[in-house]
């Protein structure tokens, strides 16, 4: 009889929306990675290009356990240094390596299989110690052989290994790792640490794959490979070992989703007016130029916010000027006269990047961060990218804008090399755009502060709330334990968001909402309210918005955002633009908060 296991159900963050039923794949430090590799016999010609291949195999496993202690010690995490320690040994291991050369050259081995052998049989040799701490190190060693596995085939963290899809299950996804996710493989995934706000929550919802973020280690330590999960990234549910019945109630609220998608998809036409003719602009955020097309798939009205960072992550060299013109204007003409507003490279914080190789910092996110990085560590950098950018600019209706302002000067700066680019590009007789609008993110305080004198220097505002909540509340986006502290309607994030607004109205300037909480319809009504021209979120969020402010009427939700502005409390702002909500589109309340 087939053991029966008892549904667990489990509570973590909603980080991206949709339901996922299916297999786990568990991705375990790696150890999904460990699989023996096919025997295959390769040609005599091929025996020094497998060698090199090995030990350039060997280099990135090192180096990749060099930038992982380098980052546990600026947590000050000692102890778990120490184990790397123990794994860069492996890696320097002569004996092994020797073995593995010999087994390539000898016996005409790929180095995945030579390699994979030679360690099995080190480990099988320490299994049979009577040393009990000597025993252990095989996890050790299985745990770096899975790197440099993963190096010699090619592939990264997070590959499915199955043919079926499959649910993730992951201590930790770096930003890098979920963009290099296979979406036609992968159902969803289930992460251990980080919070709605991460960048990895941000890809999950860009790539429409359902998430739940923030989980008690003691539910992961229950879950295995193989076993059957329900993922709800509506509410952060996790349901392992789901009953029969329980998993029928699922399959039936997956239906009427799909049911209720296909409706709003017959809006996708429609303009995001209010009842009374206030009309707002819907755009998109896109990470990949791949992505493009979904914004009109779903009825949005350009690209309201390009992460350009995501073309030099897993990236294996610097994009050239050439690639990143190529894409700007490959984005453009898909775009028509739509606006396409580039960030320039946002690196820093949750995004490193081996490339650019940037040094570990003690505090990353208040590090040398987006335009700073840029204009102190890598002005190359930013010059290359601002070239093609000048360059794609006659393609089409193109804008510049800054991540991480905290100063007017740094508008200044980049606006006098833009400038000079402009010389340059001119005597090199090379077309480019006479104007390139420029504007700011609006994501630290100080910039929401600076709103004024900023405005007067840029030509539109984005407020990227996701930062802004971070740095204003001091509170770590990607810390899953500060998820209680985490709140876009507290009064002081409030009064920032306001402030830069009412600035932008006043000199003129556009001002969108490029954060994650333009996607989110709990807060359409409050945004709406406090008087926003453009709202830019990922694509599938289109859909739920426009229905919501096309069934609000901006009188109402300007009081509405009046009597928010005078909340103590962010639970008490919620609950007023909620109301809202709820009594302007139920069925988009019951979607996201069933009561
Ligand atoms: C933001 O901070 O709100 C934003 C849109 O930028 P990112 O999430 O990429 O940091
Ligand atoms: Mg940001």
């Amino acid at each position: 009889m087939p053991e029966i296991k008892q549904e667990l159900i489990c509570q973590g963050i909603a980080a991206s929306s949709g339901y996922a039923i299916g297999r786990i794949c568990f991705v375990r430090h790696g150890e999904s990675f460990y699989i023996e590799p096919s025997d295959r016999t390769i040609d005599e010609s091929q025996v020094e290009v497998e060698i090199k291949h090995f030990y350039a195999s060997l280099d990135a496993a090192r180096n990749e356990i060099l930038t992982l202690q380098e980052t546990l010690r600026s947590k000050a995490d000692a102890s778990d240094v120490g184990i790397f320690d123990a794994q860069l040994l492996i890696t320097d291991d002569q004996l092994l390596t020797r073995e593995v050369e010999q087994m390539i050259s000898t016996m005409h081995k790929p180095a995945d299989y030579a390699f994979f052998k030679v360690v099995e049989k080190f480990v099988a040799a320490i299994s049979v110690m009577p040393d009990s701490y000597i025993k252990e190190r095989t996890a050790d060693i299985r745990d770096v052989a899975a790197r440099v596995l993963a190096h010699l085939q090619h592939r990264r963290a997070g590959d499915v290994q199955y043919d079926d899809q499959r649910i993730i299950l992951a201590h930790d996804l770096t930003p890098s790792d979920t963009a290099a996710l296979d979406r036609h493989r992968v159902l969803g995934f289930v992460v251990e640490t980080g919070s709605a706000s991460s960048h990895t929550a941000i890809l999950a919802r860009s790539m429409q794959l359902p998430a739940v973020l923030g989980i008690p280690a003691d539910f992961m330590e229950k879950a295995r490979d193989n076993d059957m999960l329900i993922l709800d990234g509506y509410t952060g549910k996790l349901i392992l070992h789901p009953t029969p019945e329980t998993e029928a109630e699922y399959r039936r609220k997956m239906e009427e989703t799909l049911v209720f998608f296909h409706k709003l998809d017959s809006e996708k036409r429609l303009s995001a007016e209010t009842r009374d003719g206030f009309v707002l602009q819907l755009s998109g955020n896109i990470e990949k130029l791949e992505d493009v097309d979904t914004i009109h798939e779903f009825g949005g009205i350009g690209v309201g916010l390009f992460r350009s960072e995501y073309m030099f992550l897993n990236a294996s060299g610097l994009p050239s000027e050439e690639e990143q013109f190529n894409t700007y204007v490959d984005m453009l003409c898909k775009m028509g006269r739509e606006p396409v507003v580039v960030r320039t490279l946002d690196i820093g914080g949750d995004k490193l990047d081996q490339a650019l190789q940037r040094y570990a910092e003690p505090n990353p996110f208040l590090g040398l961060r987006g335009i700073r990085f840029c204009l102190r560590e890598r002005r190359d950098v930013l010059r290359t990218q601002l070239r093609a950018l000048l360059r794609a600019g006659r393609f089409g209706n193109l804008k510049v804008m800054l991540p991480m302002v905290t100063c007017v000067e740094e508008v200044l700066e980049v606006r006098r090399l833009i400038a000079e680019l402009q010389d340059e590009l001119y005597d090199q007789r090379i077309e480019h755009a006479l104007h390139l609008p420029v504007g700011a993110m609006i994501e630290t305080p100080a910039a929401a502060l600076l709103a004024g004198p900023l405005a007067k220097v840029v030509d539109f505002f984005s407020i990227g709330t996701n930062d802004l909540v971070q740095y204003t509340l001091a509170v770590d986006r990607t810390n899953e334990r500060l998820n209680y502290l985490y709140y876009p309607t507290h009064p002081a994030v409030l009064t920032l968001i306001a402030n830069c607004i009412n600035a932008a109205r006043r000199h003129n300037i556009w001002v969108s909402v490029c954060g994650q909480i333009a996607g989110d319809p709990r807060f359409t009504p409050l945004l709406v309210g406090l008087g926003v021209h453009e709202l830019s979120m990922p694509p599938s969020s289109l859909g739920p918005v426009r229905r919501v402010v096309r069934k609000l009427q901006m009188a109402d939700a300007e009081l509405a955002a009046m009597q928010v502005l005078e909340c103590e409390t962010p639970e008490k702002a919620l609950e007023i633009s909620m109301n809202m909500l709820r009594s302007a589109a139920p069925e988009i309340a019951e979607l996201i908060a069933p009561e």
